[in-house]
Parts: structure tokens; sequence; C-alpha cells
């Protein structure tokens, strides 16, 4: 048998903590057994050697996320050609000069959090003819310094990116560092429950395991799977 690279032993070592989430989930949150097929995992490759990328798109991952869309254009436009099954999730906040870019590159954009930011999307989609799932970010914890619509005002952008035709499919958040993430999960779940949204993106390297109980369908773990970041 090959000998693992590092890589592809962090790659299981996620996917089988990934597994035991899901099955912890009968102790917590909706209280029953997740299926594992129902977590995707977004491989955060953002500031990490193009090595450790190549290594973990050897060992057979085709999910990632970039946070800045330059950062990306530069990883992912080398490596598409060889891997066109590859999605790439947009994190990161997204300036609206940077839509034409950005729409061209990703598949599907979680940081869309205010009514220019979809005017532009729903403009620049038309224009390019890639009609992308979003997600909405919220800022949960209400955090001046950070991106996302403010809880009381997610339904107004949630109906304006309607009327635009922007394909929202659920909520994403970043918890405050200073406080218990748990309670953030659970809200935003809330607020996607409310607003019928399916899918959850939340939890990251140090509370994926919280997430998941608590209803995450797509968790973004970097430091985790390849290590630290430059
Ligand atoms: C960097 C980043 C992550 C991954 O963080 P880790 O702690 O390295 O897992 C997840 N989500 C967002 C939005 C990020 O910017």
């Amino acid at each position: 048998m090959n000998k693992m690279s590092q890589i592809e032993q962090n790659l299981a070592a996620i996917h089988s903590r990934i597994k035991k989430s899901c099955v912890r989930s009968a102790f917590s949150g909706d209280q029953k057994v997740r299926d594992f097929k129902d977590i995707n995992l977004v491989a955060v490759s953002k500031k990490q050697p193009i090595d450790r990328v190549r290594e973990i798109l050897y060992a057979g991952h085709r999910l990632y996320g970039e946070n800045r869309v330059q950062d990306a254009i530069e990883t992912w436009t080398p490596l598409k050609p060889d891997y066109p099954d590859v999605k790439i999730h947009l994190i990161g906040p997204l300036q609206t000069n940077k839509v034409s870019d950005a729409v061209a590159l990703f598949d599907v954009i979680e940081t869309v959090d205010r009514p220019k930011l979809v005017t532009a999307l729903a403009t620049e989609m038309k224009k390019q003819d890639r009609n992308l799932p979003c997600f909405i970010q919220v800022n949960t914890g209400i955090e001046p310094q950070k991106a996302g619509v403010i809880p009381s005002e997610l339904p107004a952008l949630l109906a304006f990116a309607k009327e635009k035709g922007l394909n929202i499919i659920g909520l994403m958040c970043i918890p405050p560092v200073d406080e218990p993430s748990a309670l953030h999960f659970a809200f935003l779940k809330e607020l996607a429950e409310r607003n019928n949204l399916k899918e959850l993106s939340m939890g990251m390297s140090d509370d994926f395991e919280k997430a998941i109980p608590l209803g995450a369908t797509y968790v973004r773990i970097g430091t985790a799977l390849f290590g630290s970041r430059d």
C-alpha cells in the first residue's frame, strides 16, 4: 500500500470527525443521526502553498473555499483546466468592482450581504449567463467590523435578492471569536428555517463538530486540513 501524504491523512481524519459528529447529532440539535453525504466539506485553500493544494486535489477532493478574488484567480486559473470538476466558493467579502471576476471564477458566492452587491451580482450573472447559487452572510454577532447583513435586515435583503433573480440557497455566518459559536449556529439555523432556506454554511476548523449537530450542510475547514497558513 502507498504511504498516505500528510494531507491525505488530515483529510481522512476530518472525514472521520464529520462522521462522528453526524452520529452525535442524535444527542443534540435535531436529535437524529445525520447523513454524512449531507455535509459538504469546503476545503479552505486561502494562503496555502500550491503544493498542498495539489496534494489534496490528487487525493480526490473537489470542493474549495477562497476568501479573496485575486488570490483565488492566482491559485485556481492554472489548476482549473486539469480539474474541470472543481467547485470553488467565495467565502470572503466581495467588493462590487470585483464582481465580474468573481462571477467568472467562482461556482458559489457565500457572502452576499447588501443590496448594492445583490444588484451588481444579478446584472453580472445575466451578462455572463452564469446563475450561481448564493448564500447570504449574516452578521449574527452584530459586530461593527464584520461583513454580513444584520439579522433584522435579512428578510428585506432576501426579498430584494429574489426580486433581482438571485438564487439564494442558504445562510452563512462567522461567529464572534469571543462567544460560544454554538449560540450563533443555532441562531443561524433558526433564521434559515424562518426564511425557508435549506443550506447552512457554518463551522470552521475549531468548531465544525458543534456546527454539524446544529444543522450545518457546509463546513469550511482550512488549517485542520492543510496546516497553518503563510
Ligand atoms: C479562513 C476561513 C475559514 C477557515 O478557517 P480555519 O480556522 O483555518 O478552518 C473559514 N471560513 C472563512 C470565512 C474564512 O475566512
